[in-house]
């Protein structure tokens, strides 16, 4: 490999040791900062971008090849997130504002998911009328529908209804069974068959789509030539996050209250590999209990406290054997925290900060809140973050619970606070630590944001600009910037006002923002 003769040498003569500054001495004088307030300093390239190895810890004994996961509130991680958060190589946390039978079948169906297939196929019955298709495609885009007996997913094949079957037809209120291609004339493949085998098939048949069966008929999965497009365009990432028994990773949420130990117990029985206890301030007695309940309880299943933006805060959580660490309070972007209760702590800070200390214990933080790209996903593994958490970045994917519907004139999906006053009647009160039945105060808002199109596609959008943020500041993969992060050789700066705004667009008189 090419060096440059004497570079040290040269280095020790010429450089100024104030050309930006270590991490070090950037938090060490009371301001607190957040991603955008800092910039860092480019590094020595010597390799590709694709050669950035983002390889990480999720918690104490879980690993993951991309290091983003979804938050677990009720507008962004039920099983589609999670199901596709797993397949490129990150996690999922199903939210807890529902039932626990309700959060128990999410994690079922995301075990029960073969990667490679359609999240989650469009099903009707046979007695279905083209005016559900139709509705069906307002509403999620879908245009193609299997037709199984009982209507659902798992039910007996009958046949598969696609738009060629069904646009001409002027009268919506026709069943499916009248205009379905039956079972008979379609070609479906085993579910015991390899990816690899499925996809040739699917490409030697010219079809669009390739319904795969078990041994009884019944529908398990979906495979679309769309899929197996996207996925030539838009690589995954990472290999899909698998538990030791090949099934996809899953996580779920939890509050710190007496019966959310039974909600432990029913998510570890159906298969769960990482529980977070959520909650918006995470020093409390109450966690400190439910980490010890747990770990003697349900020792195989990753803990994840939180959380947290201070070392006093993480000290007490990892004493008690914490697996992993949530960090960031008042950051969200629904969130009202620091405005309400006027406590918690900027982001890039809270992240540098709590990541020095768990770094002694062995034990991985997620940097929460505040993600709004690429670059905001590179600043927080570069301060120490193992991965980031991301709400508002997938919020108004397909895969995001809920419907798309039209606000003036564009599409979008509702995207809300946990502690907005919307999401707290629904339950999620015990994240406030609020006790009170009849005052709620919120400490979070409810929106809506544009839709954004699959996690799929998205996900590997940003991780591609992760890995060329990597390369521009010189790490190979999280190891090295941990490496310079402590040696000192990561070198950033405070940025200013004005050159925050010279680092965005400006002096256009318009332009569009095509991302890719
Ligand atoms: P985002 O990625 O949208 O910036 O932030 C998502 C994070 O905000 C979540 O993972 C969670 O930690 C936090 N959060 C979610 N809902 C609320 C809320 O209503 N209030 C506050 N304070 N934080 C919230």
């Amino acid at each position: 490999m090419f060096e440059v003769q004497g570079m040290s040498t040269l280095k020790a003569n010429y450089i100024s040791e104030d050309d930006g500054l270590p991490f070090s001495k950037i938090f060490d004088h009371g301001t607190c900062y957040t991603y955008d307030d800092i910039i860092l300093h480019p590094g020595y390239i010597d390799f590709p971008a694709d050669k950035v190895n983002l390889s990480t810890m999720l918690s104490r004994n879980l690993s993951l090849q991309t290091p983003v996961v979804s938050s677990p509130m009720d507008t962004i991680t039920e099983a589609d997130m999670a199901i596709a958060m797993a397949t490129v190589g990150g996690a999922g946390f199903i939210h807890n504002n529902m039932t626990v039978e309700e959060q128990v079948n999410c994690v079922l169906k995301v075990k029960m998911h073969r990667p490679g297939f359609v999240v989650t196929p469009a099903v009707l019955s046979p007695s279905s009328t083209l005016q559900d298709i139709d509705l069906l495609k307002q509403r999620s885009g879908f245009s193609s529908v299997c037709v199984c007996e009982n209507g659902k997913l798992g039910g007996k094949l009958l046949g598969l209804v696609t738009t060629r079957d069904s646009e001409l037809i002027s009268n919506r209120t026709t069943e499916l069974s009248a205009v379905m291609t039956p079972i008979s004339d379609l070609i479906t493949a085993a579910s015991n068959k390899s990816e690899l085998e499925m996809e040739e098939l699917l490409l030697t048949s010219k079809k669009g789509k390739l319904p795969i069966l078990n041994d009884q008929g019944e529908l398990v999965g979906l495979l679309t030539r769309e899929l197996m497009k996207q996925r030539l365009k838009n690589p995954s990432p990472g290999s899909p996050s698998l538990d030791t028994e090949g099934k996809l990773i899953c996580g779920a949420s939890i509050g710190t209250r007496e019966n959310d130990r039974i909600r432990a117990r029913a998510l570890a029985d159906s298969g769960v590999d990482v529980i977070i206890l959520d909650s918006s301030q995470g020093d409390s007695v109450y966690q400190l209990e439910m980490i010890d309940y747990l770990k003697k309880n349900i020792p195989k299943v990753d803990i994840i406290a939180g959380n947290v933006v201070t070392q006093r805060q993480a000290l007490h959580l990892l004493q008690v054997g914490a697996d992993g660490l949530r960090v960031g309070m008042g950051s969200g972007s629904i969130c009202t925290t620091q405005e309400v209760c006027a406590v918690g702590r900027g982001q890039a800070t809270a992240v540098y900060k709590v990541a020095k200390l768990a770094d002694q214990f062995g034990i991985p933080i997620i940097a929460d809140g505040g993600i709004q790209n690429s670059g905001h996903v590179v600043k927080a593994l570069s301060l120490g973050a193992s991965v980031a958490m991301c709400g508002s970045v997938l919020a108004g994917t397909l895969e995001a619970p809920g419907e798309y519907f039209y606000q003036d004139g564009i599409r979008v999906k509702k995207y809300r606070g946990m502690g907005s006053l919307d999401a707290m009647k629904r339950g999620s009160d015990g994240r406030y630590l609020s006790e009170s039945k009849h005052l709620k105060i919120a400490q979070g808002v409810s929106g809506t944001v544009r839709d954004k199109g699959s996690v799929l596609k998205l996900i590997p959008y940003i991780m591609h600009g992760v890995k060329q943020g990597f390369q521009d500041f010189g790490a190979r993969d999280m190891i090295n910037a941990k490496v310079q992060r402590e040696n000192g050789t990561l070198r950033a700066e405070v940025r200013s006002g004005a050159a925050q705004n010279e680092g965005g667009i400006h002096d256009m008189h318009s332009y569009s923002k095509v991302l890719w």
